[in-house]
């Protein structure tokens, strides 16, 4: 018991350390209300039993492997969710003077340089807060460019196998979206590509490894027909997971970019929390940035509003998210150089072992090998008119989340599997059986399979249905 009240008032002493407000003050009368407040009468154990219900019926990274291809569902170390919360880092005010956060601006600049390093880019802004947004920042950045030099460029060419926000970030930043078609082995053809290019592209938006989880062999090829043709290269650099240590996108020919943390450094993506995706430039894209830039004077941090001639302004209220940024860091810093290379390589590793297990069993997509994820086609596989979207329901019953289905558009009934750095052999083996037998029961219980999932908290629902009328109450 005094163990506990000690801790309380530890608590207690950190808010009224970093609080100038104070604690025990009166409400004056006259602000006090009157009638008593109109939510249910519930008790705490009620309450919290609810909650607790809800989330066990919820699939979630802490108790089930998460193989949503293109998402990078990796498990994340609890540590950096700790770290996040450290009141010297969250009882803060980003309008406070510099002098009195110049630790939360160190974090930003370390992420900016170690983000530098990773992709070998001369600069980066951690404003942006998805990938999406980082996609539309970098394409703000490239269209604010011609235009200081005075050149009409419209159009950005985008590969069929983008993701979807390529071209609607494209649309939105008010470009011309030109669609080049992949080659029958997944990559793209640098001789297909110079047939397209005219004088006004802008730019075009690859995915390195493509959303078919392979590496474009031609991409040296590729960026010397852009660069002669003065066009740029933007790098959709959501997963990182396969490139990490390995190669930097700024060396084979990149001039802007975009990572997602919320993927590849320690948040899980679609966590239903915020977001981050840093945009990083070459040194002659610099000055486009989004402003502020934190910068450093003297051994003292800085927000500098120094670049705002050419800046396409700001992207997002003050800095970014914060807390993702600081995993971010963490991350990085338990890892090291080493590690980060360590995760791709066991990233890659664990694709291909998973791909190897199932590669007689299913139509693989592109090629016998993969880079940190794989597209399956199910199409001709499976028995008595049973789906890839039945598969995806099924694997709920064994316990396991689906992976991506339907994506890249360019597969027919596509399954895109990632299984990330952190699962072991013997869960990738158990995973590999499932889908086996999953496959096996199409073909003599077809109906076991199309009636699928029955034994999650709610059976098939109607997903039009349930994202335009969910029920929220109950
Ligand atoms: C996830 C992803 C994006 C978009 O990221 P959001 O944070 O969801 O906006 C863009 N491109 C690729 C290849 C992705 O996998």
């Amino acid at each position: 018991m005094e163990k506990i009240l000690n801790e309380i008032n530890s608590d207690k002493q950190d808010i009224e350390l970093n609080c100038d407000v104070a604690l025990d003050f009166e409400i004056d009368k006259k602000y006090q209300r009157t009638t008593p407040i109109n939510i249910p009468d519930l008790s705490e154990s009620t309450i919290v039993r609810h909650f607790t219900v809800l989330s066990r019926k919820n699939f979630a990274l802490s108790n089930t492997f998460y193989p949503l291809g293109s998402c990078t569902m990796k498990y994340n170390p609890v540590v950096n969710e700790k770290i996040a919360k450290f009141n010297s880092f969250i009882n803060i005010h980003p309008l406070q003077e510099e002098e009195t956060i110049q630790g939360n601006l160190e974090v930003m600049s370390e992420l900016e340089k170690t983000l530098c390093e990773v992709s070998g880019m001369d600069a980066f802004t951690l404003q942006p807060a998805a990938g999406a947004h980082g996609e539309y920042t970098g394409l703000l950045i490239i269209s604010n460019y011609f235009k200081a030099k005075g050149e009409k460029r419209t159009k950005i060419i985008v590969p069929d196998s983008a993701h979807g926000t390529n071209p609607a970030s494209a649309a939105l930043a008010g470009f011309e979206i030109i669609s080049l078609k992949s080659e029958t082995d997944g990559t793209l053809s640098a001789k297909k590509l110079s047939e397209i290019l005219t004088k006004d592209v802008a730019a075009i938006m690859m995915t390195v490894p493509n959303t078919l989880g392979i590496f474009e062999k031609q991409i040296s090829e590729i960026s010397d027909v852009m660069h002669k043709n003065g066009s740029l290269m933007y790098y959709d650099g959501a997963n990182l997971n396969a490139v990490m240590g390995m190669v930097r996108p700024a060396d084979i020919g990149f001039d802007v970019m975009h990572i997602n943390l919320h993927k590849t450094f320690s948040t899980p993506h679609g966590g239903g929390g915020p977001g981050s995706g840093p945009v990083g430039v070459k040194a002659f894209l610099k000055d486009f940035l989004p402003s502020p830039r934190i910068i450093k004077q003297s051994d003292k941090f800085k927000i500098d509003f120094g670049n705002e001639k050419y800046s396409i302004g700001q992207m997002k209220a003050f800095f970014g998210n914060f807390p993702v940024i600081l995993k971010a860091c963490a991350y990085v810093k338990a890892l090291g150089g080493k590690g980060l290379k360590q995760a791709s390589e066991y990233a890659v590793l664990n694709a291909n072992y998973l791909l190897n297990l199932l590669k007689d069993k299913i139509k693989v997509a592109t090629g016998k090998t993969c880079m940190h994820e794989f597209v399956l086609s199910s199409k001709g596989y499976l028995g008595n008119g049973v789906k890839t979207l039945d598969v995806a329901k099924r694997l709920l019953d064994y316990g396991y989340y689906a992976p991506t289905i339907y994506f890249p558009l360019i597969v027919e009934e596509a399954m895109m599997i990632e299984p990330t750095e952190t699962e072991s052999k013997q869960l990738l083996d158990e995973f590999a059986d499932v889908l086996i037998k999953i496959i096996d029961e199409s073909n003599k219980t077809p109906e076991v399979v199309k009636a699928a999932p029955v034994n999650t908290p709610v059976t098939r629902l109607n997903e039009v249905q349930a994202a335009r009328k969910p029920q929220l109450r109950w």
